[in-house]
């Protein structure tokens, strides 16, 4: 495999390549005890840093991790590492913590155990003219009584994964799932939106997905450029007859979704408008 200049922050120090962080032993590699966060530096900026940063130290205590690591020092740490690379490089930024030994009922961790680490790597940004296509998956999310949902854990990634490998096998870019009611949740690695009559819907957050900080960014960005932008329980129907789709995520930011099954779709003015708007923010 090659990977992409990569430099990490693990054990008091910077280290570069893909160095190794477990052992045979270490909970997390054998019951995925692992939550991360994933935020984006890009053109000498790095949009909504501190809310990724938030975001991962509330994920370590939905999975009963302890966030050892402050906002602040993860923030400062990012900004370190991103001076390993070249000026205004595309990177991602991936922020962990995990389980290294299992507590007293052994399937259990060991919060006290908690590791950390923060990994910076080369990841050019997709672009802007790329559009994805769309299918529905018969996989869906779980609720939060099946799995700890409210946590961007790893764990959480092999049904997603599934979704993704069954949508690429039947041509398409990516998957949308889903919630066990039957209403559309998101897209295997991002959340949707649908446009209808220049008026933006998004699902409400019920739960069963990652209401994402780059949905919630472009939903406000959205509505305070005088966008209406509605959260509600979304059929598969409405995407299909939807005239705009656009998806928001932190990796891709937002993009255009240009086919949903057999159906084109052209990149229309809501979406447009809402990637203006973000890459706005994201410079100001
Ligand atoms: N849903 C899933 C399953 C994701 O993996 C991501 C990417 N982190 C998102 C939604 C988008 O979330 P965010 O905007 O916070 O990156």
């Amino acid at each position: 495999h090659h990977w992409t200049r990569t430099w990490s922050f693990f054990n008091g120090e910077w280290q570069e390549g893909n160095i190794p962080i477990m052992g045979v032993r270490t909970h997390a590699a054998w019951l995925g005890t692992s939550v991360f966060d994933g935020a984006r530096a890009f053109e000498g900026v790095a949009p909504d840093l501190a809310l990724h940063c938030e975001r991962v130290n509330r994920s370590a205590l939905a999975m009963g991790l302890k966030p050892l690591v402050s906002v602040e020092k993860w923030v400062e740490l990012t900004h370190e590492g991103i001076k390993r690379f070249a000026p205004g490089a595309a990177l991602y930024i991936r922020p962990m913590y995990w389980a290294e030994y299992p507590g007293a009922r052994t399937v259990d961790a060991d919060p006290e155990s908690t590791r950390w680490c923060l990994s910076l790597y080369e990841a050019g940004m997709p672009s802007p003219d790329h559009g994805t296509a769309i299918t529905l998956s018969h996989y869906r999310r779980p609720t939060l009584e099946c799995a700890v949902t409210d946590a961007k854990a790893g764990c959480l990634y092999p049904n997603n994964s599934r979704a993704l490998v069954e949508a690429h096998r039947r041509g398409f870019d990516n998957a949308v799932l889903c919630d066990m009611l039957g209403n559309v949740a998101e897209l295997a690695t991002a959340n949707v939106f649908l446009a209808r009559d220049g008026v933006a819907f998004t699902p409400a957050p019920n739960g069963t997905f990652l209401a994402g900080i780059t949905r919630t960014r472009t939903l406000n960005l959205l509505r305070e450029a005088g966008v209406e932008v509605v959260e509600g329980a979304l059929t598969w129907r409405d995407f299909l007859e939807a005239d705009e789709i656009f998806s928001t995520g932190n990796y891709s930011k937002v993009t255009p979704v240009t086919r949903i099954e057999d159906r084109d779709l052209q990149p229309g003015p809501v979406f447009r408008r809402a990637r203006e708007l973000y890459w706005e923010f994201a410079h100001s």
